[in-house]
């Protein structure tokens, strides 16, 4: 019997660290996951690959493919569509490595309802004020956008008890470690092995 990988839905507030840590587990765990790309209506920030960080398309070609049922799952997040194709979710499966998800929590919720196999996690900020403060730093976005994302991490934050794991991300080493454990256990699931 073969050990398929473990399928981990993370979830986070705008700048709470996701991409920072994601790259903390790749470093550790080298090419030993795979990261979904999503499609989205988003613009592309400065620096963002198409076919990399995202597929961009636009909002009418993703309201077509949404109704011809490509996408396991799509949500609307501060007024863009994101979705994850389901061509894209078998070709991360196929390869029998750790398949990690960047979802929101109506995202999670979705894909949870379709799969039973899903582990979810969710990354905390270490407070309100750290992520406002992080969200700044960053300087893609206008302040209108910095509202919108931290009323959005509030009501997000509200819905942590809805994931299985809670991993906060005061330091990044040990937020890394803290989820490198999460699918290490998953791992040695009785469930899981032959
Ligand atoms: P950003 O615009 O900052 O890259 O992402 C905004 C939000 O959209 C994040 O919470 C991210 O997790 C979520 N997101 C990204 N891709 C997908 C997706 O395919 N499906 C869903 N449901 N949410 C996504």
């Amino acid at each position: 019997m073969v050990v398929s990988g473990v399928l981990l839905v993370i979830s986070a507030p705008s700048g709470a660290g996701k991409l920072t840590l994601l790259n903390e587990i790749r470093a550790r765990k080298e090419d030993r996951f795979v990261t979904t790309v999503s499609a989205t209506t988003r613009q592309p920030r400065k620096g963002e690959e198409h076919g990399v960080d995202y597929y961009f398309v636009d909002r009418e070609a993703f309201i077509a493919r949404r109704d011809r049922g490509e996408f396991v799952e799509w949500a609307e997040v501060h007024g863009n569509l994101y979705g994850t194709l389901n061509a894209e979710l078998d070709r991360c499966l196929e390869t029998g490595k750790d398949v990690i998800l960047e979802l929101d929590v109506q995202g999670m919720k979705n894909l949870c309802k379709l799969r039973e196999d899903v582990v979810s996690v969710f990354l905390m900020p270490p407070s309100l004020e750290e992520l406002e403060r992080r969200l700044r730093n960053r300087g893609t976005d206008d302040d209108d956008v910095i509202a919108l994302r931290l009323k959005n991490a509030r009501n997000e934050i509200g819905d942590r008890h809805a994931f299985d794991y809670i991993v906060v991300n005061d330091k990044i080493e040990k937020a890394a470690s803290d989820l490198e454990a999460i699918i290490r256990a998953e791992r040695c699931r009785a469930d899981r092995q032959p």
